[in-house]
């Protein structure tokens, strides 16, 4: 099968890895979205909430026990 491919000139390399560069906007908008996530599930309580209420902290309520935050 692979003879046939090589003698009709038809490359079976690997797709090229996209460099460091090009990855680069991707890695920001992930690691934005992981510290928003965080937030969320860190700090979303108090003072420093952002929506009032508890059912941020209580929808969120076993994760933060799971990451080891302090709750209560
Ligand atoms: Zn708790």
């Amino acid at each position: 099968m692979s003879e046939v491919v090589a003698e009709r000139g038809i490359s079976t390399a690997p797709a090229p890895i996209a460099s460091p560069s090009e990855l680069l906007p991707y890695a920001i908008f992930a690691g934005f979205v992981l510290f928003v996530l965080i937030y969320f599930v860190g700090a979303e309580e108090g003072v420093a909430s952002l929506v009032s209420g508890t059912s941020v902290h209580e929808f969120l309520h076993d994760g933060r026990h799971l990451l080891g935050f302090p709750c209560h």
